[in-house]
């Protein structure tokens, strides 16, 4: 299997808080990988030091092979790495198609072709029906929605997505999945950070869990959340009901 992330012994400090500690990891190519652990525990850290929102203090970061580490946040999402912000951002008094339209607008050489794009995208990720209201509007769901489709018109190699599920009631997270699988199923590798274990265990192949900065566990959904370690760091009593 080969890696389109490889991390290699990366740190990241604020001030006293060492948030990334010495992490070496792997995202293999094609793969759905689930990136858990506690709150604090570094995950969103860990999004941006690779998407390069946050420089590393130290370690390195391989994109397919290429060392990205020191290139800018705008060059890595035009070589393909794709995120989702924790904390959603779109421009909310612009509609659901022209929020689209940024992202499509950094490989597209004209507005027909980006809105083309975009349009393309917002049907992809259900979003056509809304595709001219003001994005300040919207729902939780179709919010989220708009981050995916938003990151999906960056045309990304890998894709992030940070608890982009967070806020969603049971059966919008079903259709969550769902939508993750399609992305998935279009040759997209994704990250996946998300905090409702049924979630992690119908989408992930392989799960990373972080424990203050650390890598505490990796490997199949259903051994990691029976290791000790990460029910005592983690899970609590709910690992068993997983496993
Ligand atoms: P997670 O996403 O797993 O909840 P984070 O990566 O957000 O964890 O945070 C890891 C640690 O780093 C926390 O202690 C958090 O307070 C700290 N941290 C994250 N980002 C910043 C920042 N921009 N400035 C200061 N501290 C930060
Ligand atoms: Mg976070």
């Amino acid at each position: 299997m080969s890696a389109i992330l490889d991390i290699k012994g990366l740190n990241k400090s604020f001030g006293g808080i060492h948030a990334v500690k010495d992490l070496t990891m792997q995202v293999n190519e094609g793969e759905i990988l689930g990136l858990i652990g506690p709150n604090g525990s570094g995950k969103s850290t860990t999004v941006n030091l690779i998407s390069g929102t946050y420089s590393a203090d130290s370690g390195q970061i391989l994109l397919a092979g290429k060392d990205i580490t020191r290139i800018s946040a705008p060059d890595r999402a035009l070589m393909g790495v794709g995120r989702t912000f924790q904390a959603s951002r779109p421009f909310l008094d612009m509609s659901v198609l022209e929020n689209i339209m940024i992202g499509a607008l950094l490989h597209d050489s004209s507005m027909a072709k980006a809105r083309k794009s975009a349009e393309e995208v917002a049907e992809f990720t259900g979003l056509t029906r809304v595709r001219d209201s003001r994005s300040g509007s919207l729902p939780v769901e179709t919010r989220r929605r708009l981050d995916l489709a938003r990151a999906l018109a960056l045309k990304p190699k890998v894709l992030m997505l940070d608890e982009s599920m967070a806020g969603l009631n049971p059966s919008e997270m079903e259709a969550g999945v769902e939508l993750v699988k399609k992305i998935h199923a279009t040759g997209i590798t994704v990250v996946f950070i998300e905090h409702v274990m049924k979630a992690v265990v119908s989408l992930c192949t392989r799960v990373v869990v972080l424990n203050q900065g650390e890598l505490l566990a990796e490997g199949a959904p259903r051994d990691v959340l029976r290791n000790e370690k990460v029910v005592a760091a983690y899970l609590g009593g709910e690992g068993h009901k997983y496993a």
